[in-house]
């Protein structure tokens, strides 16, 4: 398969819409590049009494509406570049949704399955503490992300705090909601992306219970979103996890999926269904494709093949833009990753907000407010679809870099 580098994805789709909106090259020069990139080494004594040195990476990309936010990657393929882009569609992320954050995101090059707890828990205290220097409250609120959890952040909010010296639950958010937490934090991604899947069926008129999706990826994200989503009536008629992937026309039983995964780890080998492979799952017919893994699933090799009618990006960076340009010619409407994901950050700031204000919000408060906030960033990205006949990642672009360029004029370049 192709692997792009996703900087350079990033960096690529930036340049398009640049060359769309003709934004001013200063502007344009300034976003291409991120304001601060830290490099830590993390040293673990390990469960046998050896060190064992992993490297981490702490990425603000522009800070220009507000303190930095993004997520924390725990993976083996981790490595400053992807972190890069990573943080600057954070940035466009933060810009769609319209709230008063920057774009950042973090990661630990290591494979978290080949550590015991304990290993772990030193792993995300020593990075935390590394990367303390540009973190905060008002500098940068790290979340979760891929291979990180409730628990992982607890300890984040705890180091950071041992550190300062007094309990800092704003520095972090996607925490149990017992320290801090926000209702609704966990499924926020997932509810999110059942959001925007509800908004484009109403764009074409479709009802709900006729349609057939089907996910790459059954984590915090992927299966979410099948439960809302399976739950709101939709059939998932096929899912996949690192493991493999399962598909049955019929529709997957998602609660009794759930209860297998919590039981041993993975879906491989649930029964009642076909196994097929993570390659073939892309390419089968379907009315919606939610890629909710990593980056550079959907590529120049088998955009070609898929037969899905609409895909929204569950994951970030999943579509490369040689394949972008392939589905547009096949006429498959892409809803671009920082449109359709942006729920997670979005209640991570209410999360946030909640903190400095010590004052918690209901669950039905947030759900709400979450709602308002993707509907009207889906029909602002919509209108700008319509009116300039853009494809859906073009127009959220637009909207978002709009915003993003606009705070830097207004702020001007110091000193
Ligand atoms: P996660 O670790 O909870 O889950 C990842 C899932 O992907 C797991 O089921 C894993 O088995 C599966 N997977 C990994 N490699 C795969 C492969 N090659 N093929 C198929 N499946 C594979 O992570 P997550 O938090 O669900 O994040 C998934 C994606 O969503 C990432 O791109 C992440 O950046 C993005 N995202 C996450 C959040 C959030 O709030 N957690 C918010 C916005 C975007």
């Amino acid at each position: 398969m192709e692997m792009m580098n996703v900087w350079d994805v990033a960096r690529k789709q930036l340049a398009n819409v640049a060359e769309k909106m003709n934004l001013e090259s200063w502007i344009y020069n300034k976003l291409r590049e991120c304001k601060r990139s830290l490099i830590v080494s993390i040293p673990i004594r390990m469960d046998s009494g050896d060190v064992s040195v992993f490297e981490g990476y702490r990425v603000q990309h522009n800070l220009d509406r507000g303190p930095a936010k993004g997520g924390i990657r725990i993976h083996p393929q981790v490595n400053l570049d992807e972190v890069k882009a990573l943080s600057m569609w954070m940035s466009w992320k933060c810009a769609v949704v319209n709230i008063p954050y920057g774009g950042a995101k973090g990661g630990i090059c290591c494979d978290p399955s080949k550590l015991s707890l304990k290993e772990l828990e030193h792993l995300v205290r020593r990075y935390t503490s590394e990367i303390g220097i540009i973190i905060g409250p008002e500098k940068d609120i790290p979340a979760p992300d891929v291979n990180t959890n409730a628990q992982i952040m607890a300890w984040v909010m705890d180091t950071y705090s041992m550190n300062v010296g007094y309990s800092a639950p704003s520095v972090v958010t996607g925490k149990p909601v017992s320290i801090g937490g926000s209702a609704g934090r966990p499924e926020a991604t997932g509810r999110g992306i059942a959001i925007i899947v509800d908004k484009l069926l109403e764009k074409i008129s479709q009802n709900i219970e006729n349609t057939r999706i089907i996910v790459q990826g059954f984590g915090n994200v992927g299966g979410v979103f099948c439960d809302i989503i399976s739950k709101a009536g939709a059939k998932i008629i096929g899912v996949s996890d690192v493991s493999g992937g399962l598909y049955n026309k019929k529709g997957i039983n998602i609660e009794a999926l759930k209860k297998y995964v919590a039981e041993t780890g993975f879906i491989k080998g649930f029964k009642g269904c076909d196994a097929v492979s993570n390659d073939e799952l892309l390419e089968l017919e379907c009315d919606i494709l939610v890629p909710a893994a990593l980056e550079n699933q959907i590529t120049n090799k088998n955009a070609s093949k898929i037969k899905a009618k609409f895909i929204v990006e569950g994951a970030n960076g999943p579509t490369t833009p040689p394949a972008d340009e392939i589905l547009q010619d096949k006429g498959i409407v892409v809803v671009p990753d920082i449109l359709a994901n942006a729920g997670g950050v979005t209640v991570s700031y209410f999360e946030w907000v909640q903190n400095l204000q010590s004052l918690f919000w209901s669950y039905e408060q947030i759900n709400n407010t979450l709602l308002k906030i993707m509907m009207k960033a889906f029909d602002e990205v919509w209108a700008i679809k319509e009116e300039k006949k853009y494809p859906t990642r073009l127009a959220a672009y637009v909207l978002a870099v709009g915003r993003v360029a606009e705070a830097v004029r207004l702020r001007g370049i110091y000193p």
